[in-house]
């Protein structure tokens, strides 16, 4: 299967993303996950990237199209993938379409998270991750099952991203509106796209998905 989960940030992308890799032996593929590691190399993308991140604007559309197609050649992903933020523009939808084509790797769906901006906030605001394998928390909506122990991993790092503050947020949200909600009438009219209600908890959220991807398999 080759998805794309669609949604503003703190949607739940992620984490359904990461329930995708370990009930569909899926590979995630995050644009900001690979941006992020590229800022904490300081390569030179990343050190384009890191001040945009911070202010919560995109990262030009050249940028994260390179890193994408350079890792649609790799071996992982033949069995399928969940593209996660990517693409967030009409430019980047239309690239990934010409990439997608060339590689003969057909989309099989766009699942679209819809999640009111009040809740985003409350998401976003206690977002935590593993810093270890990457697992994500929330304060409230998903804590670990130990205080301070990350459930799949045993450690005791965890991390909170710097963009993940109210100001930059609103900076987010304005993109996402702007630029990324766009994609949500793009893939309609391909008759790709499948609507969730992002609302509902995280297992509810799955299920639906779960569903859904039985659905596209026939
Ligand atoms: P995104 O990848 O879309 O930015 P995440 O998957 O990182 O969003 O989720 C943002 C935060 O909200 C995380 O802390 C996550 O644990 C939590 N979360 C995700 N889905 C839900 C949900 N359905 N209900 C409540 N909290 C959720
Ligand atoms: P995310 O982890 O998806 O919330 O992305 C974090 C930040 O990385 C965003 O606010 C952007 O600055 C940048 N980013 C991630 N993916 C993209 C993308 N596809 N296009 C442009 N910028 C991106």
């Amino acid at each position: 299967m080759r998805l794309i989960v669609l949604g503003p940030p703190g949607a739940g992308k992620g984490t359904q993303a990461q329930r995708l890799v370990v009930n569909h032996g899926l590979v995630q593929l995050s644009t900001g996950d690979m941006l992020r590691a590229a800022v904490a190399a300081q390569t030179p993308v990343g050190i384009e990237a890191k001040a945009i991140m911070e202010t919560g604007k995109l990262v030009p559309d050249s940028v994260v199209t390179g890193i994408i197609s350079d890792r649609l050649d790799d071996d992982d992903i033949k069995g399928g993938f969940i593209l996660d933020g990517f693409p967030r523009t009409l430019k980047q939808a239309d690239a990934l379409e010409r990439l997608l084509a060339e590689k003969a790797m057909p989309l099989d769906g766009v699942i679209i998270l819809e999640v009111d901006d009040d809740a985003l906030v409350e998401r976003v605001a206690g977002r935590f991750t593993c810093a270890s394998c990457g697992t994500g928390y929330h304060d409230t909506f998903k804590p670990t099952k130990t205080d301070g122990v990350c459930d799949v991993c045993g450690s005791a790092e965890f991390k909170r991203r710097a963009d993940d503050n109210a100001e930059t947020m609103r900076t987010r949200l304005q993109a996402y509106y702007k630029d990324t909600a766009p994609l949500v009438g793009y893939y309609y009219a391909k008759g790709k796209l499948k609507s969730v209600d992002g609302m509902a908890g995280i297992d509810a959220v799955g299920a639906e998905i779960d569903a859904l991807l039985a659905d596209m398999k026939g």
